[in-house]
């Protein structure tokens, strides 16, 4: 149970004094959940501040800033009856400079008995130049009682339509009012030392900037609040992971009669790297303790090879494996290159998917619930309810993020302690790897498989595309193949297709018949064809949207055009890239950008030109763009941090981790006084799972 001195902040911020029911709904929405909470409110801090002092003179007053001035009321200009003109005020200092309070469609008669000529008022606005004269539209007229209530600053938060600065900067001093006092999680000395504050010191200050710089990641409140934020992350995984460690799995170690035979078969041997991968998931399997293992590798590394060994080791144990992909055309194309392989070693398999007929689709229901196939490679049809295995040993989900966590865990739920592999499209950045999959083991194919040629990258601007165009028709008169990817259009699927499809017409009064199409929106069976006449080399040229991103193999295809690269992000383009370069021949891959190009645009195009090494590529990536958008946080179903940034904060994330690492060896269970405190922390972000965990033992 959540500690009740935790109550008030976990209360609705409908409870807040000038929260209404009305309103509350707005915070719903400003804050992004059903039923906001003043937390939710804490939490949402200010990306900015107004200077609320006194500026010495109008003179001095900034132009095109937020100021307070006072002067004497001078002059009334009052218009014409029926003339939509406004009312102006002029204001006048005790050195004669002049500043006009604009005033449209206002109760006239308020503003004129609230500014009696003569008299000296403070006011406070957006201060501008118009027609070489100073104006304020729609100043706060401040009186006696609002002078004394004003602070120096107002912090400036984002909103939602419906509310203003005032009714959130309200809201929020009331939330901070309501802040009980919490124990300290935080070890005394890693405070003294990093100088942090509380963390009800660190909100107030962060929810009080009295300069630009208070704003900053940078400083000891907003640290302190990080920290907060990863370590109850760091501390969640690893009790996870506790767990998951306890959890007895079931020893399945293969003979290599299958294995070998495949190995033998194979026309080239195994990287270094990845038989340490093999070593270590077999490793895993034939321990007692259930696997959870990420196998990280750039692309053309070879990460389906060690997924078929991996599979075949749990059918020599007399067991079943399942291998789970992303979209119909990867599980399609697994299934196909691994299959003579598979049948050649005498495994049995058979491929599950969405698109199966009922009576396909039953037997193969079948053959997986009596043990008589031994392998199935699908799509999130695996995970269906009506999908039962005999003996599950060994689930492996591959390219995991456009999977969500639930549906990579699910898989591994269809078995009895079946160990989980999970494999990324490309590599993930270190600190990345460490936040949101710090409950694995990582096993990296670092090394790609020799004889790989550099692939030639070029940035070329759209206005020179048929050079471009030309340059193509050249290559498939002798033979070539290439990609023509379409740019990407944020959200928006059928203006990507759209463009896919100009671009295809466009192509085909230079190419005719040899041009392809291949786009998310196309049936299945068509989508089947498109690839599959570019793969038998019926079609030279294959225009696509992003559907080929992910793992798409023709080893013939030598070019790939990307459109609009500069709208791609990096790791996506190295995705992309990765479709070609795949066979002996030379490959090059061109960057169509429209420009002029952004800073991050150019620096992404010229990494890009620059290295291939995925491994680099991606923590250049986490540089340029920031978590969320690397890990595509809507997809993946990974929360995003609400405190913590970690183009900001990675040295945090490291300290945390050790930090946990002390905690967790001196008090397992949470069980003393500061293990108390730290329950506390794990209940402010959510993590009620973790603390369920402790409980359970
Ligand atoms: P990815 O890691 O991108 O999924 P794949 O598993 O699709 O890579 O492998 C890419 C290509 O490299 C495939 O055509 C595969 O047959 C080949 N390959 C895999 N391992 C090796 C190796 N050790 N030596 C040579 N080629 C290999
Ligand atoms: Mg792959």
């Amino acid at each position: 149970m959540r500690p009740s001195v935790l109550d008030p902040l976990f209360a609705s911020a409908s409870a807040l004094p000038g929260v209404g029911p009305k309103s509350a709904r707005l915070y719903d929405r400003l804050l992004g959940r059903d039923d906001a909470r003043a937390l939710d409110l804490l939490f949402h801090l200010p990306y900015g501040l107004v200077d609320n002092r006194l500026s010495p003179s109008i003179r001095d007053a900034p132009i095109d800033s937020h100021v307070v001035i006072a002067g004497r009321v001078a002059e009334h200009r009052i218009p014409k009856r029926y003339s939509s003109a406004p009312l102006s005020v002029l204001i006048e200092d005790e050195a004669g400079d002049d500043v006009l309070l604009v005033f449209f469609r206002n109760n006239f008669d308020w503003v004129l008995r609230a500014l009696p000529i003569g008299e000296i008022r403070w006011f406070s606005g957006d201060l501008k130049l118009w027609n070489g004269h100073r104006q304020i539209a729609h100043p706060r007229i401040i009186d006696q009682a609002a002078l004394k209530q004003m602070r120096e600053h107002d912090p400036v938060y984002g909103l939602t339509e419906g509310l203003h600065q005032r009714n959130v900067q309200k809201a929020v001093e009331a939330a901070l009012a309501r802040l009980p006092k919490l124990p300290e999680w935080i070890d005394p000395a890693l405070m003294q030392r990093e100088k942090w504050p509380s963390f009800a010191g660190a909100l107030a200050f962060v929810h009080a900037p009295k300069a630009t710089a208070d704003l900053s990641p940078e400083t000891v409140a907003r640290k302190r609040l990080a920290y907060d934020e990863l370590l109850s992350q760091q501390l969640a995984l690893r009790l996870v992971r506790a767990k998951t460690r306890r959890l007895r799995g079931r020893p399945t170690e293969g003979d290599g009669r299958i294995s070998g035979t495949i190995e033998q078969a194979l026309p080239y041997s195994l990287t270094n790297a990845q038989r340490a991968a093999l070593s270590d998931i077999r490793g895993d399997m034939a321990s007692d303790r259930k696997m959870l293992r990420l196998l990280q590798g750039d692309v053309g590394s070879g990460k389906t090879i060690v997924a078929l060994l991996a599979m075949a080791s749990a059918v020599e144990a007399g067991r079943q494996a399942a291998l789970m992909a992303p979209t119909e055309i990867l599980a399609r194309q697994h299934f196909e290159r691994i299959a003579p392989l598979a049948r050649a070693a005498g495994m049995r398999l058979g491929l599950l998917t969405g698109r199966d007929k009922a009576a396909e689709r039953r037997a193969s229901l079948e053959a997986l619930a009596a043990g008589e196939m031994d392998i199935v490679v699908g799509t999130h049809a695996l995970v269906q309810d009506s999908v039962a295995f005999r003996d599950l040993a060994l689930a492996i989900v591959d390219e995991q993020h456009r999977f969500g966590v639930h549906q990579r865990l699910a898989l591994g739920e269809k078995g009895e302690a079946t160990d989980v592999l999970v494999m990324t499209a490309t590599p993930i950045p270190r600190t990345l790897v460490l936040t949101y999959f710090g409950d694995m083991d990582v096993s990296n194919l670092t090394e790609k498989p020799a004889g790989r040629q550099r692939i030639d990258t070029r940035a070329v601007p759209l206005e020179r595309i048929d050079d471009v165009i030309a340059g193509i028709e050249r290559a498939t008169r002798e033979g070539a193949r290439a990609y023509w990817v379409c740019p990407l259009v944020a959200e928006n699927e059928e203006l990507e297709v759209a463009a896919a499809q100009d671009r295809f017409e466009d192509l085909q009064k230079r190419f005719g018949a040899r041009v392809g199409l291949v786009h998310g929106q196309m049936k299945g069976r068509e989508k089947d064809a498109a690839m599959l006449a570019f793969q038998s080399g019926e079609t030279q040229v294959l225009v696509a949207t992003t559907v080929i991103e992910v793992g798409v193999d023709v080893p013939e295809a030598t070019i790939i055009v990307i459109e609009h690269a500069e709208r791609f992000g990096l790791a996506q383009l190295h995705q992309l890239r990765g479709r070609v370069g795949r066979g002996a021949q030379k490959s090059s891959c061109i960057l169509l950008y429209k420009g002029p190009l952004g800073e991050t645009a150019k620096a992404r195009l010229s990494i890009l030109r620059e290295s291939d090494d995925g491994f680099r590529l991606a923590e250049e990536d986490l540089k340029l763009r920031g978590e969320g958008e690397i890990l595509g946080t809507r997809q993946s179903g990974m929360p995003g941090f609400r405190l913590a940034d970690l183009s900001a904060h990675a040295v945090l994330l490291k300290l945390a981790r050790e930090d946990v690492d002390g905690i967790l060896e001196r008090d397992e269970a949470l069980a003393s006084e500061r293990g108390q405190a730290l329950r506390a922390l794990l209940y402010l972000f959510e993590r009620d799972e973790a603390v369920r965990l402790l409980r359970s033992g």
